[in-house]
């Protein structure tokens, strides 16, 4: 009964040589759903044998090109391989000029239906749901609309007996806000943005990101189970560092590097 998160990308703005801008996978119970699409995902995708066609359904946090370089190549090869099966897009309405650019140019061949799902929200509001699966998305605070995520597990009347249903979510580029926290209230794994290290928090504010520590209040102030960061600056290559800093604040803390498989549980 797997649920899991496979590490697609680390970096931030740019990609550097071990790491992709940012994408995730999440596998429920034999499911997958993407969550960004930095450019290479489909590279790390093979790597860590994830099947193009398995996507179910692709979840965008906002159009800055670190989080949606990779979709064009990911669509055209979903199609190459004769998807037939429609795929769900989880995007703010920005997103469509970009879609139809895509199919307007490219789209000869794509024989299967994307359809976009407008995200516009002010709170938490429930965008998916399917079997063993409820999404929520949520408004992040960053310099264009962006959205976070919440993975719910729906458990059948069986199963709950047993077990609690086990929950992540994903909160992509943000500044910190003390609303947020209860939004991923108890989640078993929380992803946060760490651009920073705390002695750049003068670069965190100006650009709408966030410092370890930021991230490890949220996890804190929302009593998650563990923390994982990502999204580093380029300017940082010590990995370890985020890791050291977001300990400070919440001990269960993790800076993740691409290729890592969180289980979540
Ligand atoms: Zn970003
Ligand atoms: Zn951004």
């Amino acid at each position: 009964m797997n649920f899991d998160l496979k590490i697609l990308g680390t970096a931030s703005a740019m990609p550097i040589s071990d790491k992709n801008p940012s994408a995730q996978a999440l596998q429920v119970q034999g499911r997958l759903f993407l969550i960004d699409c930095g450019e290479g995902t489909q590279q790390r995708m093979r790597q860590m044998h994830l099947s193009f066609l398995k996507v179910e359904a692709l979840f965008l946090s906002h159009i800055h090109g670190d989080h949606l370089f990779g979709i064009f190549g990911l669509l055209s090869t979903m199609a190459m391989y004769g998807r037939s099966e429609k795929l769900h897009i989880f995007a703010p309405a920005s997103f469509a000029p970009v879609l139809r650019f895509f199919l307007s140019y490219f789209g000869e061949g794509v024989n299967y239906e994307i359809e976009h799902h407008p995200l516009d929200c002010k709170a938490p509001e429930l965008v998916f749901s399917k079997k063993n699966l409820e999404v929520l998305a949520f408004p992040l605070q960053h310099k264009i609309d962006c959205f976070g995520f919440r993975f719910n597990e729906v458990l059948t009347a069986r199963q709950a007996e047993k077990r609690a249903p086990r929950s992540f979510a994903y909160c992509s580029d943000t500044m910190y806000f003390p609303e947020l926290a209860g939004w991923v209230k108890g989640v078993n794994l929380l992803y946060h943005e760490a651009t920073y290290p705390q002695a750049l928090a003068d670069k965190a504010a100006a650009r709408f990101h966030s410092t370890t520590h930021d991230a490890a209040r949220t996890a804190l102030e929302a009593g998650v189970g563990k923390l994982v960061v990502a999204h580093y600056t380029s300017r940082e290559r010590d990995i370890s560092l985020f890791e050291k800093e977001c300990r400070v604040i919440f001990p269960n803390s993790f800076a993740a590097n691409d290729g890592d498989v969180f289980e979540i549980d």
